[in-house]
Protein backbone atom coordinates (compact mmCIF):
# COMPACT_ATOMS: atom_id res chain seq x y z
CA UNK A 1 0.00 0.00 0.00
CA UNK A 2 1.20 3.48 -1.06
CA UNK A 3 -0.10 7.02 -1.29
CA UNK A 4 1.53 10.38 -2.05
CA UNK A 5 3.22 12.00 1.21
CA UNK A 6 1.13 15.22 0.04
CA UNK A 7 -1.94 13.83 -0.21
CA UNK A 8 -2.13 12.36 3.18
CA UNK A 9 -0.38 15.07 5.00
CA UNK A 10 -3.19 17.44 3.46
CA UNK A 11 -5.58 14.93 4.66
CA UNK A 12 -8.49 15.83 6.83
CA UNK A 13 -11.31 13.42 7.40
CA UNK A 14 -15.01 15.01 6.12
CA UNK A 15 -16.28 11.79 8.18
CA UNK A 16 -18.65 11.10 5.17
CA UNK A 17 -18.61 7.84 5.99
CA UNK A 18 -17.29 6.47 2.14
CA UNK A 19 -14.29 4.15 3.40
CA UNK A 20 -16.23 2.49 5.74
CA UNK A 21 -18.94 1.35 2.43
CA UNK A 22 -15.63 0.18 0.69
CA UNK A 23 -15.41 -3.91 -0.27
CA UNK A 24 -13.82 -5.83 1.59
CA UNK A 25 -12.88 -6.45 5.40
CA UNK A 26 -12.38 -4.34 8.57
CA UNK A 27 -10.10 -6.37 10.33
CA UNK A 28 -10.00 -7.17 13.99
CA UNK A 29 -6.76 -7.63 16.08
CA UNK A 30 -6.99 -9.41 19.01
CA UNK A 31 -6.61 -6.05 21.06
CA UNK A 32 -9.82 -4.70 18.83
CA UNK A 33 -11.67 -7.72 19.43
CA UNK A 34 -11.14 -7.11 23.58
CA UNK A 35 -11.56 -3.34 23.13
CA UNK A 36 -14.61 -3.06 21.20
CA UNK A 37 -16.56 -6.43 23.19
CA UNK A 38 -15.80 -4.33 26.49
CA UNK A 39 -17.19 -1.27 25.25
CA UNK A 40 -20.45 -2.57 24.09
CA UNK A 41 -20.47 -4.74 27.47
CA UNK A 42 -20.20 -8.18 26.11
CA UNK A 43 -17.82 -10.93 26.49
CA UNK A 44 -15.78 -11.76 23.22
CA UNK A 45 -17.15 -14.60 22.66
CA UNK A 46 -20.76 -12.88 21.90
CA UNK A 47 -19.21 -9.82 20.28
CA UNK A 48 -17.61 -12.51 17.74
CA UNK A 49 -20.80 -14.18 17.82
CA UNK A 50 -22.76 -11.39 16.69
CA UNK A 51 -20.91 -8.73 14.98
CA UNK A 52 -17.72 -10.89 13.19
CA UNK A 53 -17.59 -12.91 10.25
CA UNK A 54 -14.17 -14.60 8.80
CA UNK A 55 -12.21 -12.26 6.63
CA UNK A 56 -12.36 -12.92 2.75
CA UNK A 57 -9.15 -15.03 2.80
CA UNK A 58 -10.30 -16.35 6.19
CA UNK A 59 -6.58 -15.20 7.87
CA UNK A 60 -8.68 -13.49 10.87
CA UNK A 61 -12.15 -11.67 11.97
CA UNK A 62 -13.89 -9.05 10.40
CA UNK A 63 -16.44 -7.34 11.42
CA UNK A 64 -19.74 -8.01 9.59
CA UNK A 65 -21.20 -5.85 6.71
CA UNK A 66 -24.75 -4.60 6.54
CA UNK A 67 -27.63 -5.30 4.11
CA UNK A 68 -26.10 -2.58 1.86
CA UNK A 69 -22.45 -3.87 2.09
CA UNK A 70 -21.51 -1.20 4.46
CA UNK A 71 -19.64 -1.98 7.77
CA UNK A 72 -22.00 -3.10 10.50
CA UNK A 73 -20.53 -0.31 13.00
CA UNK A 74 -21.76 2.70 10.35
CA UNK A 75 -24.51 4.89 11.43
CA UNK A 76 -27.29 6.21 9.57
CA UNK A 77 -25.46 9.56 9.72
CA UNK A 78 -21.83 7.94 9.26
CA UNK A 79 -20.45 8.16 12.44
CA UNK A 80 -18.98 5.05 14.09
CA UNK A 81 -20.72 2.98 16.54
CA UNK A 82 -17.46 2.35 18.15
CA UNK A 83 -15.80 5.49 17.31
CA UNK A 84 -13.55 5.33 20.39
CA UNK A 85 -12.55 1.73 20.09
CA UNK A 86 -12.83 1.32 16.14
CA UNK A 87 -10.33 -0.82 14.74
CA UNK A 88 -6.55 -0.33 14.38
CA UNK A 89 -7.30 -0.78 10.76
CA UNK A 90 -9.18 2.29 10.56
CA UNK A 91 -7.64 4.68 13.23
CA UNK A 92 -4.53 3.98 10.65
CA UNK A 93 -6.43 4.77 7.03
CA UNK A 94 -4.95 6.70 5.32
CA UNK A 95 -1.71 7.61 7.43
CA UNK A 96 -0.66 4.42 7.50
CA UNK A 97 -2.17 2.17 4.63
CA UNK A 98 -3.90 3.11 1.54
CA UNK A 99 -3.62 1.97 -1.95
CA UNK A 100 -3.07 3.29 -5.55
CA UNK A 101 -6.16 5.43 -6.47
CA UNK A 102 -7.48 6.14 -2.75
CA UNK A 103 -7.52 9.73 -3.11
CA UNK A 104 -10.07 9.72 -5.76
CA UNK A 105 -12.20 7.81 -3.41
CA UNK A 106 -11.68 10.12 -0.55
CA UNK A 107 -13.09 13.28 -0.91
CA UNK A 108 -10.84 14.93 1.86
CA UNK A 109 -8.03 13.62 -0.04
CA UNK A 110 -9.45 16.06 -2.96
CA UNK A 111 -7.85 19.12 -3.65
CA UNK A 112 -9.90 21.46 -1.17
CA UNK A 113 -11.36 19.48 1.07
CA UNK A 114 -12.68 21.21 3.71
CA UNK A 115 -11.85 19.75 7.19
CA UNK A 116 -14.44 18.23 9.84
S1 LIG B 1 -13.55 8.44 2.77
FE1 LIG B 1 -11.99 9.88 3.53
S2 LIG B 1 -13.15 11.68 4.21
FE2 LIG B 1 -14.62 9.99 4.02
S3 LIG B 1 -14.72 9.10 6.11
FE3 LIG B 1 -13.16 7.96 4.94
S4 LIG B 1 -11.19 8.95 5.43
FE4 LIG B 1 -12.84 10.38 6.01
S1 LIG C 1 -15.59 0.29 12.52
FE1 LIG C 1 -16.36 2.35 12.34
S2 LIG C 1 -14.72 3.48 11.29
FE2 LIG C 1 -14.33 1.29 10.97
S3 LIG C 1 -15.31 0.78 9.01
FE3 LIG C 1 -16.78 0.36 10.65
S4 LIG C 1 -18.03 2.23 10.83
FE4 LIG C 1 -16.14 2.75 9.70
Amino acid sequence: MSGSALSIAEHHCRRCGTCCRWEGDVCLTQADVRAISAYLHMTEEDFINTYCRLQRNRQGLSLMDAVDGACCMLREDNTCTIQPVKPQQCRDFPQRWNFPGWEQRCPAARKGGATC
